[in-house]
């Protein structure tokens, strides 16, 4: 058997040229473009880049972008206060806090200082707690993602066994509570989980969001499962996923490549979420659920 390639980067063009539409039918109702304010602190290469990426997919989908540049020690009164006037600012929607910050910063006390309407990057407590709770707020960006392509591979997610591996705050935790919503049974494996392959064996759906290079296995996948890559590691040669590809290719019914996969959905899904949060601020009506 040989796996569906599941195209990430197809499908995050396509859902990015409809939120283009919708961003601009928002202006003509709204009078004012969405506004997205990411925040760089420090000269982190890597951060640099994505943050780049941001600002100019932002202003390709009509939206306003406005980058706050901030040196490598500022303090964190002064990260803080520059968070409370975007807060105010009735021209920003979303907020983006760049991470990693430099390590004298509270990372924590930060991202909880986003007001969370506009806290697009789902990071915020608040947020979290809506996710849990089955509230309207905003998910964080690559999980929501992910369930976009596994509802775009399988439709109707109800029913099956879903496996997350990894238990972080912004991918494993949030992709279990968003596969629990779809109705799936959700088993969210990590470090400590005993017998990790027999675990994988038996899912329908395996998310791997690790970050070690190929640790999940071919044998480890079920025939004909689907398997959503979401991990980025830079090796000699070149940039993997948690997945070793060619082997789950080669037993799963769809999969997610790296680079390609989930990695081109992020930056959709932030400014989906930035579209949404101006649309509930100005009580704006947009199609939400062709997004
Ligand atoms: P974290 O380091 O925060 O979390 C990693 C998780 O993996 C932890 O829960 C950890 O368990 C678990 N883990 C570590 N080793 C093992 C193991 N041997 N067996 C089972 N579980 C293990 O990472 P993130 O969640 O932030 O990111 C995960 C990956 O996804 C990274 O490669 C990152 O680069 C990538 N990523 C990609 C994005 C994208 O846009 N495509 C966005 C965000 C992240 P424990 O809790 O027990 O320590």
């Amino acid at each position: 058997m040989s796996a569906n390639i599941i195209d990430g980067k197809a499908f995050a063009l396509a859902l990015r040229e409809r939120i283009a539409v919708q961003v601009s039918d928002f202006v003509s109702a709204a009078g004012r473009k969405p506004g997205l304010a990411v925040v760089l602190v420090g000269e982190d290469p890597a951060s640099a880049v994505y943050v780049r990426s941001k600002g100019k997919a932002t202003v390709a989908a009509g939206m306003a972008s406005f980058e706050h540049r901030l040196p490598a020690d500022v303090s964190q009164d002064d990260l803080l206060a520059l968070v409370d006037t975007l807060n105010a600012d009735p021209a920003v929607d979303g907020i983006l806090v760049q991470l990693p910050l430099p390590g004298h910063l509270d990372e924590l006390a930060v991202t909880t200082r986003i007001d969370p309407d506009k806290d697009v990057d789902g990071f915020h407590p608040v947020n979290a707690g809506r996710l849990a709770t089955g509230l309207e707020g905003f998910v964080p960006c690559t999980p929501l993602g992910c369930v976009m392509l596994l509802k775009d591979q399988l439709g109707d997610l109800t029913g099956l066994d879903a496996v997350v591996i990894g238990r972080s705050n912004i991918v494993g935790k949030p992709m279990a509570q968003l596969l629990l919503k779809e109705s799936c049974t959700v088993t969210i494996a990590h470090s400590r989980t005993r017998d990790l392959s027999s675990v994988v064996k038996r899912a329908d759906i395996v998310v791997a969001a690790v970050g070690r290079p190929e640790m999940v296995k071919g044998e480890w996948i079920k025939p004909g499962a689907t398997v959503i890559d979401v991990g980025i590691n830079r090796t000699a040669t070149g940039l993997v996923g948690d997945v070793d590809f060619g082997g789950a290719a080669s037993v799963a019914g769809a999969i997610t490549p790296v680079p390609g996969g989930v990695g081109p959905m992020t930056i959709a899904v932030l400014l989906r979420n930035t579209l949404v949060s101006a649309a509930r601020r100005d009580g704006v009506a947009i199609d939400e659920a062709a997004l």
